[in-house]
Formats: C-alpha cells, structure tokens, sequence
C-alpha cells in the first residue's frame, strides 16, 4: 500500500498551517514522504528520524524517574508523551507512599515484605518485593532531598500514617504507620518535584506526542517508538538502544474508575501487537471507596485518620470480616466484604446498593490537615460536609496489577524456548504499566508510588550498567514503522457504522459486568463472548474527522483499540484462572490452589485473538538478608 515517492518535507494535505519541524539538534535527522493509494485518500505523512541513547514513553512518576536517572547518569533521552507531564495520572495519588523509615514506631523493611507478600497472595515475585521494600527508605530520602513537600510530625520527622496490609513484626505486632504522605495530596507534590528534577537535566521532552507502536527488530529486539505529533499530524521515528514504557494503567477499559480518561494501556497494547505477552491481567484492583455515581477517589489514608465503614443498620460490618485489621484489611477484602454486605440487604440509600464512609467523628482540624482534599472532593462530587454527613461510596475499578512483564531489573522478559524469565533486548518497563511482579494479585495501597519510583529508578541503572553513553547504534530498517503508518491512516480513514463512542461504552459494560469483584465461570464465558464481539465491532468504527490537527476523535479511537487488546486479554485470563486468589475471586472456585495455579499468566495477543501461557511465580530473595516467604492462609 505503501510507496516512498520522495525525499523531503512535506506536510499533510489537510495542515492547514505550516510548520518548521525542529529535530534533535543531536544525531541524525532525516524526513521521508510517504504516500497512500488511491482508496487511502491521498493521505501524506511526513516521517522525522531522531536517534537517542534512550527513550522514555510516559512522563508520570515512573516515566520521570527513569528519565531523571538517565539522564544523570550522561544517557542522551527523550521522553514522550501524550500528557503534559503534571497531567499524568499520577498527579491524583493521595493516601501516600509506604517506606519502612520508622519514624512513628520501630520498623523493618523485612516486615514490609512481609506485608506485601501477603497481600499480593502470594503470588508476587519475592525477589522483587525484597528489592522494593529494602530500596523503599532510601526513595522516599531521596524525594526528600528532590523538595518533596511530606507531612511532619511535631519533632520534624516525615509523617506516617496507617494504611491497608501494613502490619509490624510479621503481622505479629499490629498495625504499622508506614505511609508517607504530602496531607492527601502526595501524588501532585511527587510528580511536581519529579518533573522539577527533569528540568535540571537535557532530557528531551516530546510533550503531546502520542507513541504508536514499538519498532521491533526480526530477531526480537526491540530499536525504538514510533509516535504521532498531536499537534501538527508529523511522525516520528525514535530509535534507541534502550526504550522504557511507563504508560500506566488502562482503567478505563471499565465503566467506572478512579483512573483518569487518559489510562488507557497504550504500552500495553503496543507490546501484545509486538508479540510480547502480558503478565496477570485478570488481577484488576476495586478500591472499596469511590464515590459512589462519581468514581472520584476517597483516599484509604481516610480510614487510616480512622474513617469507617458502615451499612445501613448503622453496623461497622468490617469488624465481621477482619477482627484484627477491620477497615485496614487489604483492598480486595474490603471490597468484597462491602458487595456482600450490599447483596445481602444491608447497602444504603434509596436502591440499597452502597455503604457509607464515615469521616464525621475524627476532629475538624485532622480532616482539615491530613484530609483536605478529599473533604473537597466529597463536598464538589457527593454534595457531603465530611466534617457533618458520610460519603456514600462503592468499590469501583482502581489499578492493574497486570502488565508488562518485567524482571527486577525493569527488563521485559518472555517466554523462549525452556526459559520462563528471556530478557527482550532493548525493551524495559516501569510503573503501572509494567508487571515485576511486586503487586501479584492485589496491591496493597501506597505501594504503586513506591514501585514506580523504585522501578523507574531501576531501569536508569540497569541501563547505565550494560550501555555506555553514546553507543554507535545500527541505523533503523528503511520500512521500519511502515505498517504502523499504514494502519494508523486506515483507522484514519475508517468509515463504518459504528461510533467510538457506543463501541467504548459496550466495552466498558461488558468489563464492569462481567469481570467484576465476584466471578463466576458463567459470567467470565459470557464476558469472553462480549469482549470477543466487541473487538470485532471495532472493525467496523467509524472515524469523522480526518485532519492530522489536533484530531480527538482519531486518538481516542486508538485508545480505544489499545484498551480492547487489554480487555480481551483480561476476561480471557480470568476465564482461565479456576481459583481465588487476591482480586480475582471466584464463586465456583472459593480458595486459592497454589497447586495448579501458583504461576503467572500470559496472555498473547495473536491473530487478533487471545492465547494464555503460564510462567513460574519467583519463590526466591536475592540474598541470604532474608528467606522467602513460604505461602499461608490469608487472614487479616
Ligand atoms: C485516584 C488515584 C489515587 C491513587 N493514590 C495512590 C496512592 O496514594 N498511593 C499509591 O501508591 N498509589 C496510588 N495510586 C496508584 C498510582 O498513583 C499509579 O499507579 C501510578 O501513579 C502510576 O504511575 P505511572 O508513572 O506508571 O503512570 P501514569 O502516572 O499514569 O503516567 C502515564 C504516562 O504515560 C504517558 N502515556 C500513556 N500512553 C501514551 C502514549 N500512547 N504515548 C505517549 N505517552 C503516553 C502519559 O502521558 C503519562 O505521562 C492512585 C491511583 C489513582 C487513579
């Protein structure tokens, strides 16, 4: 379809504007003319090369922390967005980032470990918890040192407050205070003192330019990004020795959720397209409080100010589920406690169908310190005064713990031949995105701040120790990208019956329904049926606009496709998973099988259909520091 009929620049017919197109000042730049046939509607694009040591896809906490990190260590970096870096999501995180600092009692990063162990249900890889929670003191010091503004207690020291799964001495010694907290607005002061440190360095930043596909080499490695320039339709050729992907979550896949319109798993997407798997993505996380209607957040870091949860006898029912810990059980117990409580009769309000949070008898100036913005939130999006009424809320859809699978290292690995953990060169991940996997089947809250700045941090170092600044690359294949271009213009031009819209919302019912808190062998059957169809729909989506220019339509439809692949590959794991273990709970398989199911999936995306595979959970620590942690029952 594709001809390369010239050399040159060239801008898109449909520009209607011209723009000089400011390449790296560094390396090699070259521009290329690429022209449709006749049925392609006469489409040009023009192509511009840059050549980078590294690449980074995404500017949130991860994204920004690996960039930081390698641009420290001399790498020449580019980092790619589709958001103004401050916009990422991560700018919503509230409750707080856990590190055992000790600093209100004794702590132990062992305990830590302990605790996510436990709650990832064993099913995290303890080699990569162990690195997470031992690195965790010195990252949450070092945003210190970057100006990050944390809470104080009165002697000085970085506040810490109580959290969901957190426990002390081995889950022996009660509740641990272990979350750091910028009041209930630490993810904006994360990524603003983030996005400061970037500015210190040259990293190159790419801002609204929306990554395509990755660029894959026949032997499986991986050279680079290709993205589109939101702004003026361009195309962008990044080829790097190394690329990171820290695109985040795809909440959005679900009719509600905490996640913003943005996480949409782009990364994801372009992995499974590049014949990578994705690791357990039928682990989706419910918060247990959004508000409910909205989905807008209310930070567990409430219930650690001691918030409760009541139904509508006015009963603390999570004293029923979890004696010891209560409300700060772990976030799949809550909610599912709470959908029991509502099937059971006992929901609030007019249809019986949510539970009430209540903030009213903790002291006016704790909600006004530790809790500011969400008392706004509840005011704006409830019509609640916290300090008077309860917040009515609902689990709803809240983060992935599935992803790219990754090594410790950041490094994507795949299945190859007998090895379970073959690295695919040149490709790392960091941050929701990715899979380590420190989360396994639930995360615990306030460990996704840690992970991704620990994880983002990894990836600059790992980089640093098997590439030197500067490194000759080979040049990018003349086609590489071709049928990326190719696509992209026909979804351009895509002229069939159905909206993105109505396709999207079908996708989001299907997912709400039947991928939800409670699973069943005929809800999961159904749900793969759904999803199945509404890929095939989107064979016939219709695109209105045409332009190159700031085009929304054209980006939400490839957000769109990007969220289907992620859907599809999500019901389909969960279809295939006979057992409970951590968010994925199943009616027809109450407990959890470490027998059988003791193994990650992976789950490929091939011929536009899904195919699973299975791969050990890592059992071992990285050294003698600590033994692993042998699999128990679950009870808190
Ligand atoms: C409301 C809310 C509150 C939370 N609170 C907490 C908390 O208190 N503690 C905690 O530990 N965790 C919390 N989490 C989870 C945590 O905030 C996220 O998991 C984490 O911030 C994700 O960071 P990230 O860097 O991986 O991705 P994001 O911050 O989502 O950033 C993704 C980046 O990728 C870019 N991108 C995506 N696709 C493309 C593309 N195609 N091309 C170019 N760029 C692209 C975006 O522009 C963006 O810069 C919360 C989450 C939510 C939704």
């Amino acid at each position: 379809m594709w001809r390369c009929v010239a050399r040159g620049l060239r801008l898109p017919s449909s520009s209607s504007s011209t723009k000089i197109l400011s390449n790296d000042s560094f390396r090699f730049h070259s521009t290329r003319f690429f022209s449709a046939d006749s049925t392609g509607g006469g489409s040009s694009y023009t192509v511009v090369d840059h050549t980078y040591d590294a690449v980074v896809v995404g500017a949130g906490g991860a994204g920004l922390r690996a960039a930081i990190g390698l641009s420290e260590h001399g790498f020449n970096t580019a980092c790619i967005t589709k958001l103004f870096p401050t916009r990422s999501h991560t700018v919503a995180a509230q409750g707080g980032i856990n590190a055992a600092l000790g600093n209100m009692t004794e702590d132990d990063w062992r305990w830590h470990m302990y605790d996510t162990v436990k709650g990832s249900d064993w099913l995290g890889d303890q080699d990569a918890i162990q690195y997470m929670c031992r690195e965790a003191p010195k990252a949450v010091i070092e945003l210190e040192n970057y100006g990050l503004p944390f809470s104080r207690t009165e002697d000085g020291k970085i506040y810490q407050r109580a959290f969901g799964g957190q426990s002390l001495d081995f889950g022996k010694g009660g509740q641990a205070y272990r979350c750091a907290c910028a009041a209930d607005r630490t993810g904006h002061a994360l990524l603003h003192t983030l996005y400061g440190q970037a500015m210190r360095h040259n990293t190159q930043f790419f801002v609204e330019y929306f990554a395509l596909d990755l660029l894959m080499n026949n032997d499986g490695s991986c050279q680079g990004v290709i993205a589109l320039n939101m702004e003026d339709g361009t195309l962008h050729r990044f080829c790097a020795a190394s690329t990171i992907l820290a695109t985040g979550g795809y909440g959005r896949a679900y009719f509600s959720a905490t996640s913003a319109h943005t996480c949409t798993g782009d990364g994801n997407a372009m992995v499974a397209r590049a014949g990578v798997p994705l690791e357990d993505l039928e682990f989706v996380q419910f918060h247990p409080t959004g508000i409910y209607g909205a989905g807008c957040l209310i930070t567990e870091g409430s219930r650690g100010e001691g918030g409760i949860l009541r139904n509508s006898e006015g009963e603390r029912f999570m004293e029923r589920y979890a004696p010891t810990a209560k409300d700060l059980a772990s976030r799949d117990v809550v909610s599912r406690s709470m959908t029991m409580e509502i099937r059971e009769g006992r929901g609030v309000g007019p249809l019986k169908d949510h539970i009430y949070l209540h903030l009213n008898h903790l002291p006016p100036d704790v909600l006004k310190e530790r809790l500011p913005g969400i008392s706004e939130t509840a005011a704006i999006f409830a019509g609640v005064d916290v300090t008077k009424e309860p917040i009515p809320v609902l689990p709803t859809v809240h983060y992935n713990m599935g992803g790219i699978p990754t090594n410790y290292h950041g490094e994507v690995v795949t299945l190859k031949g007998d090895d379970p953990d073959a690295v695919v060169p040149g490709l790392m991940a960091a941050g929701e995105a990715a899979c380590a996997s420190v989360h396994g089947a639930n995360r615990l809250g306030a460990n996704s701040l840690l992970d991704i700045v620990v994880f983002g941090r990894a990836c600059a170092n790992r980089v640093a120790k098997i590439h030197r600044p500067g490194e000759k690359q080979k040049p990018l294949e003349k086609d590489a990208g071709e049928r990326t271009i190719a696509w992209l213009d026909k979804l351009r031009n895509s002229n069939g019956s159905l909206s993105t819209s109505h396709i999207r919302l079908n996708m989001q019912r299907t997912m709400q329904n039947n991928a939800a808190v409670f699973r069943t062998q005929e809800t999961l059957e159904e749900g793969c049926h759904l999803i199945d169809k509404a890929w095939e729909s989107f064979h016939d989506v219709k695109v209105k606009d045409r332009s190159l220019i700031w085009n929304s339509d054209l980006i939400e439809t490839l957000e769109l496709e990007n969220l289907l692949i992620n859907a599809c590959v999500t019901m389909h794991s969960a279809e295939a998973r006979k057992e409970s273990r951590g968010a994925h709970a199943r009616e027809d398989f109450t407990k959890r099988d470490d027998e059988n199911w003791m193994k990650h999936t992976l789950g490929y995306w091939e011929n536009e259909k899904v195919r699973l595979d299975y791969r050990p959970v890592h059992m071992n620590t990285l050294d003698d520091e600590i033994e692993p942690f042998p699999p128990k029952a679950r009870v808190y």
